[in-house]
């Protein structure tokens, strides 16, 4: 057999097929790309990518949520080693985020392919639909992992009040059996998945790539503080109960709250604000806000839930105002399996790929893959730390090093998955 590290991409191919795919959806006025999921141009983005998997000699397939996938069968059919990402973009986009992992894992199988070698395990590639959110977000994933509803599918609408469900009629795929997609935890030997950072750690220190050992888990509330509004020159300053001075409150006590409660990857944003009823020549009755916080463990994030209630409550009961809070969002943060990043450290480290572990910020379909399945995630540099902009960039030599680890990572993993 030959050594896992032996086997190499072709760079060309993987240039190639970016730039193919980046002509789809591609607006020439503001060099963005446009492929929100289930637009004509995410539809094209499908068909190309089936066709491609055809030609290099896969098993094409598609399933109910309208996840591609390419197959390359081993002597053992089940559990799959998997490699995935996504292709659909936000708007704007520029050519990396997502359809980098999805061609490289391409590169990947047929690389193995080529080269002779039968596995021993079936390898399937998977390009998850709607990563980026037009209905929400993360859906091919969640229906793969069973973690989707038919509510959902029934209730998601994009901003422009187009409903998933006939989003998928008119591309002639049926909502209903979104459901079908799902894949047991013992179909799934491991997931890799490799993507750009979108963060600007790996560009300033310098370094090929990222092995990913935890994506953070967020969550996200809506805010209300509740006062007096009231004339702004007869009310005296101790008759208040100005709503906007609780916010003030609030923002000053967030740094010493991560402080005490969190920990150092630990992050709060206060990111959207709305002072009611809004005039210059009104004491504030009300304001309205939201706040996102992350962490990679679960018993932080319970922490500083708990902090910030308690000084939402204190700041209430100072200023004389009332407060309420809806929970608007939660993702659950999510582990790498140690056999994968361990396996990662070892390949990278025998390729001479400067590799650095770290904590991935933003939400990913590894993420979902993650909670039923052995997963890892392997990060390249982003220029600048720049992403969801057409300017967004990898520089080719640290493309081709990152995907050269994830072949290595696959080949192995093909011949000795995961016991
Ligand atoms: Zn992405």
């Amino acid at each position: 057999m030959k050594k896992a590290t032996q086997l190499k991409v072709d760079i060309g191919r993987i240039k190639s097929d970016i730039l193919t795919l980046a002509a789809i959806g591609k607006n020439e006025h503001d060099r963005g790309i446009y492929r929100p999921a289930f637009s004509a141009e995410d539809m094209a983005g499908k068909r190309w990518l089936l066709h491609r998997i055809e030609e290099n000699g896969l098993t094409p397939a598609s399933d109910g949520a309208a996840n591609i996938s390419g197959i390359l069968k081993g002597e053992c059919d089940s559990p799959r080693v998997f490699v995935g990402s996504h292709i659909d973009t936000v708007p704007c986009a520029g050519m990396l985020d997502g359809t980098l992992g999805v061609v490289v894992g391409l590169e990947c199988l047929r690389a193995i392919s080529a080269a002779g070698i039968s596995p021993k395990q079936t390898l399937e590639l998977i390009a998850f639909s709607d990563e980026e959110g037009r209905f929400g977000g993360t859906f091919g994933s969640e229906a793969f992992t069973g973690t989707l509803t038919m509510e959902k599918v029934e209730r998601a609408t994009d901003l422009g009040g187009t409903r998933l469900w006939d989003a998928m009629l008119a591309h002639g795929l049926d909502p209903m059996k979104s459901l079908d997609a799902r894949r047991r935890p013992e179909e799934i030997n491991a997931y890799l998945e490799l993507h750009i950072e979108q963060g600007p750690i790996l560009d300033q220190k310098n370094l090929q790539a990222g092995i990913v050992e935890s994506i953070t888990g967020l969550r996200s509330w809506s805010l209300r503080f509740k006062g007096e509004a009231n004339h702004a020159g007869t009310t005296p300053m101790d008759y208040r109960k100005d709503a906007f001075m609780g916010l003030a409150d609030f923002a000053h006590e967030v740094p010493r709250i991560l402080e005490e409660n969190g920990s150092q990857n630990s992050r709060a944003t206060i990111g959207k604000a709305e002072i009611l009823p809004g005039a210059p020549n009104s004491v504030p009755g009300a304001v309205e806000f939201s706040l996102d916080f992350r962490d990679p463990s679960t018993q932080v994030l319970t922490d500083l839930s708990q902090a910030f209630q308690k000084a939402l409550a204190a700041i209430s009961r100072r200023r004389g105002l009332m407060f309420e809070f809806n929970v608007q969002g939660e993702i659950h943060p999510v582990s790498s399996d140690e056999r994968l990043t361990a396996m990662l450290e070892k390949n990278a480290k025998d390729l001479g790929i400067d590799a650095l572990r770290m904590l991935s910020g933003a939400a990913h379909d590894a993420q979902l893959v993650g909670r039923i399945a052995p997963m890892a995630m392997v990060f390249v540099p982003s220029k600048g730390g720049l992403s969801h902009s057409p300017s967004e960039w990898t520089a080719w030599e640290d493309i081709e090093a990152g995907a050269n680890l994830m072949l290595a990572t696959l080949h192995e993993l093909a011949m000795h998955p995961l016991e």
